[in-house]
């Protein structure tokens, strides 16, 4: 059992399966900017990625670092309320591998956009330009 309510739950799994998360906004401003059109939250595909690129046959999926678990600093495993985070963000964990490998099964090559990234836009806009390739193409 954990200590939250149920309300802070249900809050949680929001969080957890959220659409439009502040950091997928910024990615989708970001690449739009960069003059790439795509599709949002496919909903039949493994894992429902957050953005679809069928011509290219790519898929981004934009992912919190708590949320997730990031190896970096922002992803660190929690230090309260353990016995409720560790299961959950490792079950998460597990949940976006068998998706990675389902789309890839699909013929889809995945990138993951981690929420820290977006500290470094510059740096971040030339990895998914060479992760996409040239836009409008
Ligand atoms: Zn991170």
């Amino acid at each position: 059992m954990d200590h939250l309510s149920l309300d802070r739950r249900s809050e949680n799994m929001r969080a957890i399966k959220g659409r439009d998360t502040r950091p997928e906004i910024a990615v989708r401003k970001l690449l739009f900017s960069m003059g790439y059109r795509y599709r949002l939250h496919a909903a039949r595909m493994p894992g429902k990625p957050d953005l679809v690129f069928p011509a290219r046959k790519k898929v981004i999926f934009v992912h919190g670092c708590f949320w997730h678990g990031h190896d970096c600093r922002r992803g660190n495993w929690p230090r309260s309320n353990q016995e409720y985070w560790i299961p959950k963000i490792s079950r998460n964990i597990a949940r976006d591998r068998k998706n990675e490998s389902a789309l890839a099964e699909m013929g889809w090559t995945v990138s993951i956009v981690w929420e820290c990234e977006l500290r470094d836009q510059a740096g971040l806009a030339a990895r998914l330009r060479e992760y996409l390739g040239v836009a409008g193409a």
